[in-house]
C-alpha cells in the first residue's frame, strides 16, 4: 500500500490508488494505523509526507513556485511563505499566510503534490525580484533541477523586467549568493568571471577585473575542516599569483552591501595600482639606459 503511494510521489487521488489495485478496505486500515493520511475528500498522502505538501493538498492545491525550488535545494530568495498552485476550477478559501498561483497548463499540471519543475520556476520568475529570479534560473541549471533547453524555453516567456539579466546568465554559478554578487558588480561596471581559475588550486567563485578574487560563503559545503583547509590553501596560491582575495558571507551581501561594495572597489583599485607598478619595474629593467 505505502509502496504504491510512495511511487506516486507520496500523495495521490483515490482514483489513481484504486486503478493500481488498492481496495477501500486496505485504504481504511492504513489510515487507521497512521501509515497513510486522508488529506481531503478523495486525496491521500503518506504518513511521512512533507507537511507543506500536505497543507497544499488539503485545500486542493499543489506546492509550487519558490516553495518547490527551496525543497529541491534551488535558490528561492528569502521569503519562507508557502506558495500554492490551484487548478482553474478551485474554490479554495484564500489563506492569508500563503501565496496562491493559477497553473499555466503549458508548463504541466500536477495536482496534488508538487508542481512540475518548469511550472514552479516559471511562477517563481514572477514572484521574485530581478536578482533573485536570475539567481533562481542559474541555480536551477547548476543543480540540474532543469535542463539548459528548459531554461531557454522559460526565458522566452519571462517577464520583460528580467530580459537584461537573462542575457547575462551563466551556466556555472555555484550559488544564489554568488550570482547576486556577480550581477551587482557587473551593474557597478566591473568585468566579473564566474569560477575564475587559480592554477593548481581549482576555481575562485568570482574574479573581478582579472585582479581580485572573491569567494562567496553561505553554502553548506563551505563548512567542515577539509573545506576550510582547501579554501585557505587557495587563498595563499591566489595571493602568490598577485590576485588579491576577499571572502564574503551572506550578511555582507544582504545587510551591509554598500560597505562591501566600497571594500571591493578599493581592493580592485589597489590591485590595479599594484599591477601597474609591477609592469613599471619590468619596463625599467628592459629599458637598458637606466
Ligand atoms: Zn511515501
Ligand atoms: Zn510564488
Amino acid at each position: 500500500m505505502n509502496d504504491v503511494l510512495c511511487a506516486l510521489g507520496h500523495v495521490a487521488s483515490l482514483q489513481s490508488l484504486t486503478s493500481r489495485g488498492i481496495s477501500s478496505g486496505q485504504l481504511r486500515r492504513s489510515v487507521t494505523t497512521g501509515r497513510i493520511q486522508r488529506l481531503r475528500r478523495g486525496v491521500y498522502g503518506c504518513g511521512h509526507l512533507d507537511e507543506r505538501i500536505a497543507r497544499a493538498a488539503a485545500i486542493g492545491g499543489a506546492l509550487t513556485c519558490v516553495s518547490v525550488l527551496r525543497a529541491h535545494g534551488v535558490w528561492a530568495g528569502h521569503s519562507l511563505r508557502l506558495h500554492i498552485q490551484l487548478p482553474p476550477t478551485s474554490s479554495a478559501t484564500p489563506d492569508p499566510t500563503a501565496r496562491f498561483h493559477w497553473a499555466l497548463p503549458r508548463f504541466g499540471l500536477r495536482i496534488p503534490g508538487e508542481a512540475t519543475p518548469l511550472q514552479s520556476l516559471w511562477q517563481a520568475l514572477h514572484c521574485l525580484d530581478e536578482e533573485n529570479a536570475i539567481a533562481a534560473m542559474e541555480s536551477a541549471m547548476w543543480t540540474g533541477f532543469l535542463r539548459p533547453e528548459q531554461i531557454r524555453q522559460l526565458a522566452v516567456h519571462a517577464p520583460r523586467r528580467l530580459h537584461d539579466g537573462i542575457r547575462r546568465i551563466v551556466a556555472n554559478s555555484g550559488s544564489g549568493n554568488e550570482t547576486i554578487v556577480r550581477l551587482r558588480l557587473e551593474r557597478a561596471g566591473f568585468t566579473v568571471v564566474a569560477q575564475g581559475h587559480v592554477p593548481g588550486m581549482g576555481h575562485q567563485d568570482l574574479v573581478v577585473d582579472d585582479c581580485v578574487g572573491i569567494d562567496v560563503d553561505g553554502r553548506a559545503w563551505h563548512e567542515g575542516d577539509d573545506r576550510f583547509a582547501t579554501d585557505r590553501d587557495r587563498d595563499v596560491q591566489a595571493e602568490g599569483l598577485g590576485r588579491h582575495s576577499l571572502r564574503i558571507r551572506t550578511a555582507h551581501i544582504f545587510q551591509t552591501w554598500p560597505h562591501t561594495l566600497a571594500v571591493i572597489e578599493r581592493a580592485v583599485a589597489d590591485a590595479r595600482r599594484d599591477r601597474e607598478r609591477r609592469h613599471g619595474r619590468v619596463l625599467v629593467k628592459l629599458g637598458d639606459p637606466f
